[in-house]
């Protein structure tokens, strides 16, 4: 079977890594966006060692996820201060802003231009500055993806940037920068890794190297979620969830997400809940339904294979069947303390609006089966 893969020209594992990022930095330019979450102090000893490689910095934090208005004056910022190179430091919001704004310095048109589904949806006409991704949160993956995540609070909708040429030219994954991680966040990042690996797996794109990463990377984190959620000071758990993390970006990246993604870009859009909250919220109930469907109507087996192979994967159980992967998932939601979605104001009213959307959104392309309109509502009704 033909496939393609895309992934960054260099990935840095390691506890420790991050010292790679200043040498490596001084090699791409001179003058750095440091691009930052809420506390921008955390990469005071990044800035102090690009200083000492001879790269000056110029400090961008952004406080919530990025808006198209921020990287629009964001960029217009960075051309200014005529930066040649984008180092972001930080959870996905952080590295989706970088990606962003690296793509939009040589790319002079507005944000609009580019965006799909709310945009013009535009190719970008020129190469991104060189971008360097550091992931402090061991979730999202954005550090080897092509895309970045924007709101448009005016459409109520969150929608991408995308293109291979926004991989960034370096990830960084440091996991010794996830340890100060609070247990919430550790367990709605950590979950939202846990669906990059478990939706590209059953994903209608799924390839045979995405394969290996997912089955790989599925063991893991069922295994280490829990106890860097009970000790963030776990140093074995903290690694495998760094290394869990990348391999789903990599995974999503070339093969695609599902009904749970196709659900995380409304929601997002609509209400101020954190994607890896809303992924977590959604995945035992979009498995559940998924596996039903399958059972119900699907043309070949392959999909509900993959399935029983995930419950294998969680639970270490080689008899587990489907319902015990989604039994397992439910139970570790449970013990993670994941708020429902009606947490963050969603009411049964918004369902409908949320189905429309989900079942239109580019993740649900990949999804294992077409959902019908009542199965999405199920969905999103369990999850809220
Ligand atoms: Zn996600």
């Amino acid at each position: 079977m033909p496939f393609e893969f895309t992934a960054p020209a260099r990935i840095v594992f390691g506890e420790g890594a991050v010292r790679d990022v200043a040498p490596a930095a001084a090699a791409l330019g001179r003058r750095a966006l440091v691009v930052t979450g809420a506390r921008g102090d955390r990469a005071a000893p990044l800035v102090t060692a690009l200083n000492t490689s001879g790269v000056s910095c110029v400090p961008f934090s952004v406080a919530g996820e990025p808006t198209i208005d921020l990287v629009r004056e964001g960029s217009r910022f960075a051309r200014g201060e005529h930066c040649d190179l984008v180092i972001a430091i930080g959870g996905g919001s952080a590295l989706d802003a970088g990606k962003a704004l690296a793509a939009l310095i040589t790319n002079t048109g507005d944000p609009l231009d580019y965006l799909e589904v709310v945009g013009r949806g535009q190719p970008l006409q020129n190469t991104p500055v060189p971008m360097i991704a550091v992931p402090t949160t061991a979730g999202t993956g954005s550090e080897v993806t092509r895309n970045a995540v924007l709101a448009s609070p005016e459409h109520r909708v969150k929608a991408s940037l995308r293109s291979a040429s926004m991989v960034p030219r370096l990830a960084v994954v440091d996991p010794e920068l996830t340890w100060d991680l609070p247990p919430a966040i550790t367990a709605s990042t950590g979950l939202d890794a846990l669906t990059q690996l478990i939706e590209p797996y059953v994903s209608t794109r799924a390839n045979p190297m995405t394969d290996l990463y997912c089955v790989d990377g599925i063991r893991r984190a069922a295994a280490a979620l829990p106890r860097a959620y009970a000790d963030g000071k776990d140093r074995a758990a903290r690694h495998d969830m760094a290394w869990a993390s990348l391999l789903g970006g990599l995974s999503l990246a070339n093969a695609g997400l599902g009904a749970v993604h196709g659900f995380a870009a409304p929601v997002g859009g609509m209400f101020p809940a954190p994607h890896g909250a809303v992924c977590a919220a959604v995945l035992p109930h979009a498995m559940d339904v998924n596996v039903r469907a399958l059972r119900r109507r699907g043309a070949d087996g392959e999909a509900l294979r993959r399935y029983e192979e995930v419950a294998r994967l969680l639970t270490g159980n080689p008899q587990a069947g489907a319902a015990d992967g989604v039994a397992w998932i439910a139970d570790l939601c449970r013990r993670l303390e994941i708020p429902p979605l009606r947490t963050y104001g969603v009411r049964p009213e918004d369902f409908g609006v949320l189905v429309e959307k989900a079942a239109k959104a580019s993740s649900m392309k990949a999804n294992p089966i077409v959902l019908t309109p009542e199965e999405l509502t199920e969905i999103v009704s369990r999850a809220a």
